[in-house]
């Protein structure tokens, strides 16, 4: 019976062994090609099922890679057919899928026995290590039933010689022991003596499970072989089947099995093939670890954190059970990485992750998903109180300052809670939303929040609008509108004020509150800066060679004070470039910027240089005029709130008019804001402001509005326009 089991399992052998592509993008099975290069396979595309029914007729493969949806006839229904046929049934089949849309198709495939999964898109290194597995095995077979095939031919020349089939089996690598029909071990060769480390005889009559571990014996018990036999298969074929073998100091190690028949005169043996797979598995398993694991924190990868989450979404969907996923990423990451360099950036992450490794349960899954981001998957059912006791977990643990290399560096958690099933059902679904939930809880510095619509939308919006922010400048869609200001004593336009527009294609004109908040936080801020004193000073400079002579005020955001500010620099060269006098430009820097800036001296530079510095919004920030005269500030500015309340409330137009004589009193010159009426005007003369700005004179307006405001409005006449 053993010259069947000879006979390939379909079609033509060849020495290398062959991988079947089965996928109907072109760009896909290139790519997959590419990939496997390395391994120096034999790789066989086709670009459909059908395809792959014609294939697997001609050749055998080791292995197929079988791409899930394929117009026609898919991947799964593909498979079931290639698996009907005898000869193919045990090809393994590894299914090229994607993660989101397709979670369910994966989930049901996974129900119907599939060998493994891809998801796209295509890990080189996953794809590889998996590959090479199959390969492996498929080799293995092979070079076994070539030794089968040997025995049992050179049994036929030395029939009924035991001694030389000893020294045959003898010069067979594989460990071979041999059973009679009672299934007692009769004889084993010099490799199966040196796996078990029994020399002598003392496994001669022993049961043939007796090399197997006893927590694995049940499986192979009554062990026999051909139809119907344990190891053997209705065609007869015998398979490789992977247990823990047993040596006789009672240590056991990872072992493949398989056995065969063979007639030695009238007798019938049983053999049984086996090998030692502790190098082979513990090569695949650090291959496995390599592709599925951070390499610098060692933590599972992207791709390991979504199986985990897809089995245990496939679990909760069968038990009705609640999950969570948590997105977390480190505020403060950034400033360590540029100030400190990558080196102690990478010792913050592995801090981190070790942190998290031990706050957490080992039941936890824990990944690196990238830069500083985290996902925690908390194992076994959680709801939204388990998931928000994980968070505050994590916050604690991270609380706590991270000793780096010169210094103790102090970072907080931002995490994001997303549920199933409320919150999503696929993995993709509850990743994204949990990525959102974190951009909602860092922009509140609130440690962690859980997935809200409302608020995702607003996060989206955000984020959408800070993609478009990246390139407004270069789209030149940022424009200015200038406000005049005028003189109260000669009731003529003395400056303007110039406020950022920015025509967003879809979103239309739109104000700096709606996107200022956001340049501000990125470092977006330095070029939007540049770009609009750039802009007002040229503006400046036409009207100048117009005849008109105009203060220019640009608004200037705290950001901007920082202790290594670009600002002096950036003053200096584009006042130089459009030959500013320097008295012509006035810095507006709001009150609060001015109490937080970092380094009052960058003020003294800037005002050094000659340019006016003036305190917009004043009155929002609470501080004193005591305390501003200590600053080089020559101007400041009361806040619309204040002036619009002038009229109906006694007590505003008390502080407004102290604050005029107290401003005096220091040597500064005062701008109302927002004066929208005659009678706050009035108000405002009679007190001695000094100049005012509202809709009552102009609401802000483009530079050819301005030019033609200048020589309609009475405010206007000063400057000579038209005249
Ligand atoms: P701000 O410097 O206090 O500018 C005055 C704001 O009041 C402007 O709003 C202006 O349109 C508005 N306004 C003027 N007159 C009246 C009035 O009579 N009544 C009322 N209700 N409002 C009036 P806008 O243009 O939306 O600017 C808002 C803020 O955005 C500015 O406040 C300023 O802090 C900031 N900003 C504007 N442009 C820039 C810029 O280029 N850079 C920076 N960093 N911030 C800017
Ligand atoms: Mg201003
Ligand atoms: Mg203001």
């Amino acid at each position: 019976m053993g010259d069947e089991r000879l006979v390939e399992a379909s079609g033509v052998e060849r020495p290398t062994p062959a991988v079947l592509v089965v996928n109907d993008r072109e760009s896909q099975r290139v790519a997959i090609r590419a990939m496997l290069a390395p391994l120096g396979l034999e790789v066989v595309e086709v670009d459909s099922g059908r395809g792959a029914l014609r294939a697997v007729l001609h050749q055998t493969f080791a292995l197929i890679l079988m791409d899930v949806r394929m117009p026609t006839m898919d991947g799964y229904e593909t498979a079931n057919l290639i698996r009907q046929r005898s000869q193919t049934k045990r090809t393994p089949i590894i299914f090229v899928t994607s993660f989101g849309p397709d979670d369910t198709e994966t989930l049901t495939a996974y129900a119907s026995g599939a060998v493994d999964f891809i998801f796209t898109p295509v890990q080189p290194d996953v794809l590889r290590a998996k590959v090479s597995v199959f390969v492996d095995l498929f080799v293995q077979a092979r070079e076994l039933q070539r030794s089968l095939a040997s025995i049992t031919t050179l049994n036929g020349a030395l029939r009924d010689s035991e001694a030389s089939t000893q020294a045959v089996l003898d010069n067979v690598a594989d460990g071979i022991l041999t059973a009679g029909s009672g299934g007692l071990i009769e004889s084993f060769n010099r490799s199966a003596g040196a796996l078990f480390g029994h020399s002598g005889e003392r496994l001669i009559g022993r049961p043939l499970e007796f090399v197997i571990a006893p927590a694995c014996r049940d499986e192979f018990r009554g062990l026999s072989t051909g139809p119907g036999g344990l190891l053997g298969n209705d065609a007869g074929q015998h398979q490789a089947v992977e247990t823990l073998g047993q040596r006789q100091d009672g240590s056991t190690f990872p072992m493949e099995v398989e056995s065969g028949e063979m007639r030695l005169g009238d007798q019938i043996l049983t053999l049984l093939f086996v090998r030692d797979i502790s190098e082979r598995k513990a090569h695949i398993e650090s291959l496995e670890h390599q592709a599925l694991h951070d390499a610098l924190t060692g933590l599972a990868n992207r791709t390991l954190f979504g199986e985990h989450l897809l089995r245990a979404l496939f679990a909760a969907r069968r038990n009705g059970e609640p999950r969570a996923v948590l997105v977390m990423d480190l505020d403060g990451f950034k400033r360590v990485n540029d100030t400190l360099g990558h080196e102690q950036g990478d010792a913050l992450l592995e801090q981190v992750a070790e942190r998290l490794v031990g706050a957490l349960r080992e039941a936890d899954t824990i990944a690196r998903l990238g830069g500083d981001e985290f996902a925690i998957l908390p194992g076994g059912p959680t709801d939204l109180a388990t998931a928000s006791e994980v968070a505050f977990k994590i916050e604690r643990t991270c609380a706590i300052g991270f000793q780096l290399e010169q210094e103790v560096v102090q970072v907080s958690a931002s995490i994001g809670i997303a549920l199933f099933p409320e919150h999503g059902t696929t993995t993709a679904e509850l990743l994204r939303r949990a990525d959102m939930a974190m951009y909602v809880a860092k922009r509140s510095g609130s440690g962690h929040a859980v997935c809200d619509a409302a608020a995702e939308k607003q996060t989206a919006h955000q984020l959408a609008l800070l993609v478009d922010l990246r390139q407004c400048i270069a789209r030149e869609q940022l424009v200015l509108h200038y406000q005049p200001k005028i003189n109260l004593v000669t009731r003529e336009i003395s400056g303007v004020e110039a406020l950022l527009r920015w025509h967003h294609p879809i979103h239309g004109l739109m104000g700096p509150g709606s996107f200022m908040a956001e340049v501000e936080r990125t470092e977006l801020i330095t070029p939007v800066t540049r770009w609009v004193l750039d802009e007002a000073l040229r503006q400046q400079r036409v009207w100048r060679y117009e005849g008109v002579d105009l203060t220019m005020a640009v608004n200037i955001s705290a950001r901007s004070l920082g202790p290594n500010s670009s600002l002096p620099a950036t003053v200096a060269e584009l006042t130089e470039t459009w030959g500013t006098p320097p008295e012509q430009l006035v810095l507006e820097l709001t009150e609060s910027a001015v109490i937080e800036a970092a380094a009052p001296e960058i003020l003294d530079r800037l005002h050094g240089m000659g340019e006016r510095l003036s305190i917009d919004d004043f009155g929002t920030g609470y501080s004193s005029l005591a305390y501003l005269q200590r600053l080089p500030v020559d101007e400041i500015k009361i806040d619309r709130s204040f002036v619009m309340r002038l009229e109906e409330e006694t007590d505003q137009a008390v502080i407004v008019r102290s604050t005029i004589d107290l401003a005096h009193n220091l040597g500064l010159t005062v701008v109302a804001e927002g004066v929208e009426d005659q009678t706050p005007l009035d108000m405002l003369v009679a007190y001695g402001c000094d100049s005012a700005q509202g809709y009552f004179f102009s609401p802000p307006c483009t530079a050819d509005e301005l030019t033609k405001w200048l020589t309609e409005s009475p405010y206007g006449a000063a400057t000579g326009v038209g005249r």
